[in-house]
């Protein structure tokens, strides 16, 4: 029974492991560490859930994924699944500094007339 190693075990393990990487190595070592021991730790009905879930309604999500959608911060159009990383690009960052310059500049007119 001694040579089984619990989930914890296992991350300390990886931990002092992933240590002796410099600095930059360990965060890129340190992100799949996460999302397996996120994993592990998802009780099994959770997982058989998800799957099932998905199995039936794949074609809907896949679907609605392609869908296109409106962002909501520059007004272009973007593919529903891209749109979260969407909102990080230079293309629409740019578009969220210049409406917030102009909201800035109207609110400081409206303060000036009053
Ligand atoms: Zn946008």
């Amino acid at each position: 029974m001694e040579n089984i190693k619990t989930l914890k075990d296992l991350k300390l393990e990886l931990k002092a492991v992933i240590k002796e990487y410099s600095l930059e190595l360990q965060k890129e070592l340190k992100k799949p560490l996460k999302q397996a021991v996120k994993e592990a730790s998802q009780p099994i009905s959770r997982k058989v859930y998800n799957k099932t879930y998905y199995d039936k309604n794949r074609q809907k999500i896949l679907a609605n994924q392609c869908k296109k959608a409106k962002c909501e911060l520059c007004g272009r159009s973007v593919v529903q699944y891209n749109l979260k990383k969407h909102y990080e690009l230079p293309i629409c960052k740019n578009i969220q500094a210049r409406n917030k310059l102009l909201e800035d500049r109207k609110t400081g007119l409206e303060e000036e007339n009053i």
